[in-house]
């Protein structure tokens, strides 16, 4: 199997998901006009909600499809921005198919094919990029809840403002990431004010925290340290302090056996290659789960992703599905 997703954020570009799905289809079109049948039959997964940025998590059409998330359960996610059913929403678009979740059979083997989405191939001039694993991922919404008041007569000594304490946080992740330093990331992405007036202290804030780490101990240590900030600014400014998982999934290590693969292929081609790991969350890290897994990974221009300017250049394209005709041809074979 091979394939990605079809779903993208609001602003991104064509590339995200998309490549992995047509380059695919070009893949059976491809062997279907020069007539080669393979041992084993070859499938295209068009993945949707693999961003999670409306129905989180994310990966979710691919966790269901592996069975790792109950269908009901995830037919019942509610949006982040006007609490629509992802079952509704599915029908309304016409994709609520009618394909058992999770999939009746898994497949051999699976290999994804997707853009960077960072800076490093296209820094390095490397063509090709073996992935060797996906870094571990840590979604939490917070909610600070202080007091409203009016922004004129309030004294700053007698306010409980959730909307400095959230700014606190956003300081605060930024310091976690370069305490621990290296590849630790972490993100506030989604900030909204209640009732987000101009006159009047927040009632309320609402974020969400994006960490990911490649090392599950890092990870955890970099969650650690949110609590510890969360509970620091929530004690400091007289704040009610929830939070919620929206999504936590482990790093992942690709299976040796296809790395290789991907590595060996891609050089008898000609491209250049790097091993790397993925610092984006992507299907074959569910797949990964159930079958040999690994991806092929081509430059980003800019390192842009999740951006309407998103662009990679067509040599490069041409060449990881070059890369992922062979895979697959390879794979396909009923010895292999
Ligand atoms: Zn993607």
């Amino acid at each position: 199997m091979t394939g990605s997703h079809i779903d993208t954020v609001r602003t991104g570009g064509r590339f995200d998901g998309n490549l992995g799905v047509l380059a695919g289809l070009e893949v059976i079109e491809t062997l279907e006009r020069a007539g080669i049948v393979t041992d084993r039959p070859i499938t295209v997964a068009f993945f949707t909600d693999e961003e999670g940025a409306r129905f989180a998590p994310d990966m979710l059409g691919s966790l269901v499809h592996v069975g790792g998330m109950a269908l009901e359960a995830a037919l019942d996610v509610r949006a982040a921005d006007d609490g629509a059913r992802l079952g509704d929403e599915l029908a309304r678009i016409g994709y609520a198919g009618p394909a058992p979740c999770p999939a009746a059979a898994f497949p051999h083997a699976f290999v994804e094919l997707h853009i960077e989405q960072g800076p490093v191939l296209e820094a390095e001039g490397t063509t090709i990029g073996v992935v060797e694993g996906v870094q571990g991922i840590s979604w939490t919404e917070v909610d600070l809840v202080g007091r409203s008041a009016h922004a004129g007569t309030t004294p700053m000594a007698l306010r409980r403002d959730p909307g400095l304490g959230a700014a606190e946080v956003v300081v605060g992740v930024h310091a976690i990431t370069a305490e621990l330093g290296g590849a630790q990331v972490g993100t506030v992405g989604r900030l909204d004010l209640v009732p987000n007036l101009v006159n009047v202290v927040p009632a309320s804030a609402r974020f969400t925290v994006d960490l990911r780490h490649t090392d599950e101990q890092v990870l955890q240590q970099a969650e650690e340290r949110l609590r510890e900030l969360l509970a620091r600014v929530a004690d400091r400014h007289e704040l009610d302090a929830r939070t919620r998982s929206l999504a936590r999934f482990e790093p992942v290590e690709f299976d040796p056996g296809m790395v290789d693969l991907v590595e060996r292929v891609a050089q008898r081609l000609g491209h250049t290659t790097r091993r790397m790991p993925s610092g984006a969350g992507h299907d074959a890290q569910m797949l990964a789960r159930v079958c040999p897994t690994s991806m092929i990974f081509v430059p980003s221009i800019g390192g842009l992703s999740h951006n309407l300017a998103e662009d990679t250049a067509v040599p490069d394209l041409e060449a990881g599905a070059n890369v992922l005709l062979h895979v697959l041809l390879e794979r396909s074979r009923a010895s292999a």
